[in-house]
């Protein structure tokens, strides 16, 4: 990757991973924003059902104080009726100076709530007046006359309407300090005049409303317009809540208002049972909603962990090379990993929910499978140790594997199908076949040592009878010499005993040949003539040669370099090259045979195989040995120079690897192509010195 291209790269493997965080951090969000909102609604919920629990409340205390209100007003009307019928009453037969103070004076204990009462002449003169004996004396005479306006007011209001009727609230100051808020009651009496009675406010509340209603609140008489004129009751107590409720107190001639104000004492957040309740199941409500949130939070835990568990199992069932396949107990593959995948070339969702035939069973194997696999599936227990079968590629191969399956056991332990594990043999086939070749060329190896061995003593021990057919020869021919006679039998005999002594020569040279060849000389390059290279081995070569049949022809270029090479090694070459091609002549139908050994300088650099790509200033010999035999087929031709292959049976299959070799330690190269009009020509090239 350029210089330029890393950043790019890396900036976008960023960008991935930062969007990748970010739409993790997305769904926590959404998760978590459902748990706010729901913990919100249930809060309004509460705080809602809370607040309506105390406004009830609320309205319930108002209502009752209301209702109290409005009895405390009709207690008040029909307590004032009363008075002034009872005032009436003390009139019934007819008044008089004498016995009016007494009366007036018990009408004055039964009603504590009168301060005074007062018997007046038509023009309001007060004829007579009694005070009450529960307190000092309030009024001054001189203060009540006539001229009284509230009284007045009142009077002419009851003579109107010829029935009891009341002033107006008003305050009579006391001398040093104080004063008491009163209202008269005028009642006309037959005959002329009035009755009076002056009404304490304070007391009127105190006798006429019921002293249950001033226990717990504060009663109170107002003017219409809410000026507060007296008040009795209990005051009120820190840390409660007033509630107020008036109502109008009507009266013939004045109007009232009568107010009363309630609290309570418990707090107003939980006044009573019913808002306990709601808010105890509150409490419990936001518990279990913790309580929740909290168990979510663990079940969230186990689900990353799961995750993490599972991405876990999922990378390690990847990086495995084993193959793994699950099957139900249908025979329907459930999973597969990669490298089952890999291994028959199809991918998991061409395999998967496959029953019956699988794409991957040899079509001429899948009977037997079949058998197998119902064998399996009725319950038949496979070997422990595995056992080997043949499965095909995608692409036709056949390959073998070892197959372990056991049962799968799911979780509430019922066998669900069938888990198998897969190894290739293939590799280990080709080692194993490797190894055997290998033992096989060591074995081979052993046999050459024995049989060079066997060669070298062979041609130590002929040497000797060989040397003595030589002399023998020898002696002979001059013995037949010393007789003189040419002509005739004698001249045929000395002819034979001469040929005797040549081949007696040449199987010298051969044993020789041999000698070396077994005894693989030092290696040690050195410069020889390409001649004498021939030399070395065409007796050798010629022996063979005639017993097969062949005609050798021997062509060596004029003037030559000489060669450097390791001439033991380089004779090797030649005498395999030409053996090889004598062989491939002997064929029962073949009439031409023709050996030709050629040696000439290289044509061209390269075009020889001795160099490619650059140029070389060194020169070349190039040495060429052609047959007139079947030539090579393209089977042959693929694995030539592999070692150990032969088509001969009584072949070795080492000497076409063996030649190769010696002639690239050389620089050189060896190669062949068809001859014309038919047979093979190997050439190789040596470096001249
Ligand atoms: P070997 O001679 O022991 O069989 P080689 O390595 O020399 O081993 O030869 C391997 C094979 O190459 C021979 O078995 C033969 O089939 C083939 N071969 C070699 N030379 C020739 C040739 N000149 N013409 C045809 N086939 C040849």
């Amino acid at each position: 990757m350029s210089s330029t291209t890393l950043p790019i790269a890396r900036t976008v493997r960023g960008a991935v991973s930062g969007l990748r965080s970010l739409r993790s951090l997305h769904s926590l969000w959404q998760r978590w924003f459902l748990w706010v909102i729901l913990a919100v609604l249930v809060v309004a919920l509460l705080a809602t059902v809370v607040w309506l629990a105390g406004r009830h409340e609320v309205e319930q205390v108002q209502t009752a104080l209301d209702r109290d209100t409005a009895d405390a007003v009709s207690d008040l009307r029909s307590g004032l009726q009363r008075n002034a019928q009872s005032l009436r009453a003390s009139q019934a037969g007819g008044l008089d100076r004498e016995h009016w103070p007494m009366e007036a004076t018990a009408l004055l204990r039964e009603h504590r709530e009168w301060l005074r009462l007062e018997w007046r002449d038509p023009a309001l003169r007060t004829l007579a007046a009694v005070d009450t004996p529960y307190r000092r004396r309030v009024f001054e005479d001189a203060g009540r006359g006539p001229d009284q306006p509230d009284v007045s007011l009142a009077c002419a209001a009851a003579r109107k309407a010829g029935a009891p009727a009341y002033s107006s609230s008003h305050y009579v100051p006391f001398v040093p300090s104080g004063g008491l808020e009163v209202m008269e009651l005028c009642l006309p009496v037959e005959g002329g005049g009035f009755l009076v009675a002056t009404y304490s406010l304070r007391d009127t509340l105190i006798e006429l409303v019921a002293p249950t209603l001033t226990r717990g609140q504060e009663v109170a008489f107002t003017e219409v317009d809410g000026t507060r004129l007296v008040a009795v009751g209990a005051s009120r107590r820190v840390g409660t809540r007033v509630f107020t409720a008036q109502q109008l107190v009507d009266l013939p001639g004045t109007a009232l208002m009568l107010r009363v104000d309630g609290w309570r004492a418990a707090p107003d957040l939980f006044p009573n049972l019913l808002t306990g309740l709601v808010t105890a199941i509150s409490i419990a409500l936001v518990s279990v909603l913790v309580l929740l949130a909290r168990d979510t939070r663990r079940r969230l835990r186990a689900e990353h962990d799961l995750a993490d568990a599972l991405a876990f199992r999922k990378a390690m069932e990847d990086s495995v090379i084993t193959g793994l396949r699950a099957r139900d107990l249908q025979g329907r593959i459930t999973y597969v990993n990669p490298a089952f995948c890999e291994m028959v070339g199809f991918s998991a969702e061409e395999l998967m929910d496959h029953v019956g035939d699988v794409p991957y069973w040899p079509t001429e194997l899948a009977q037997e499978y079949r058998q197998r696999q119902a064998h399996r599936m009725a319950g038949g227990v496979p070997p422990r140790e595995g056992f080997e079968s043949i499965f095909m590629h995608k692409d036709g191969r056949r390959f073998p594997v070892l197959i372990f399956e056991a049962p799968l056991i799911n979780a509430q332990g019922a066998q669900t199908g069938w888990m198998s594990a897969f190894i290739d043999l293939s590799e280990q086939r080709r080692i194993e076949e490797l190894s055997r070749a290998s033992q096989e060329r060591l074995q081979a190896s052993a046999r050459l040592a024995t049989v060079g061995e066997m060669a070298s003593l062979l041609s130590h021990e002929l040497t000797q009878p060989l040397a003595a057919i030589a002399s023998y020869a020898s002696g002979s021919l001059n013995l037949l010499r010393n007789a003189g006679s040419s002509t005739g039998d004698h001249g045929e005999v000395a002819m034979a005993v001469r040929r005797i002594a040549e081949q007696a020569d040449r199987a010298g040279q051969v044993i020789r040949s041999v000698h070396d060849f077994v005894r693989r000389r030092e290696r040690m390059r050195e410069a020889v003539a390409p001649q004498a290279l021939l030399d070395a081995v065409l007796p050798l070569v010629r022996l063979q040669a005639r017993k097969l049949g062949v005609r050798v022809d021997v062509h060596v270029e004029e003037r030559l370099p000489r060669a450097l090479c390791d001439r033991t090694l380089v004779e090797q070459v030649l005498l395999n090259l030409a053996r090889n091609a004598m062989q491939a002549m002997d064929l029962p139908d073949l009439s031409d045979r023709v050996l030709q050994l050629r040696v000439v300088r290289a044509r061209a650099v390269g075009e020889s195989g001795a160099v490619s790509g650059k140029a070389d200033v060194r020169r070349w010999i190039e040495f060429s040995v052609a047959d007139r035999g079947g030539g090579i087929s393209e089977e042959v031709a693929a694995r030539l120079f592999t070692p150990f292959f032969t088509t001969r049976p009584d072949g070795m299959g080492l000497g076409l690897s063996l030649c190769r070799t010696v002639v690239e330690q050389h620089g050189g190269a060896l190669a062949y192509e068809p001859s014309r009009p038919r047979g093979t020509i190997f050439r190789f090239t040596l470096p001249a010195a």
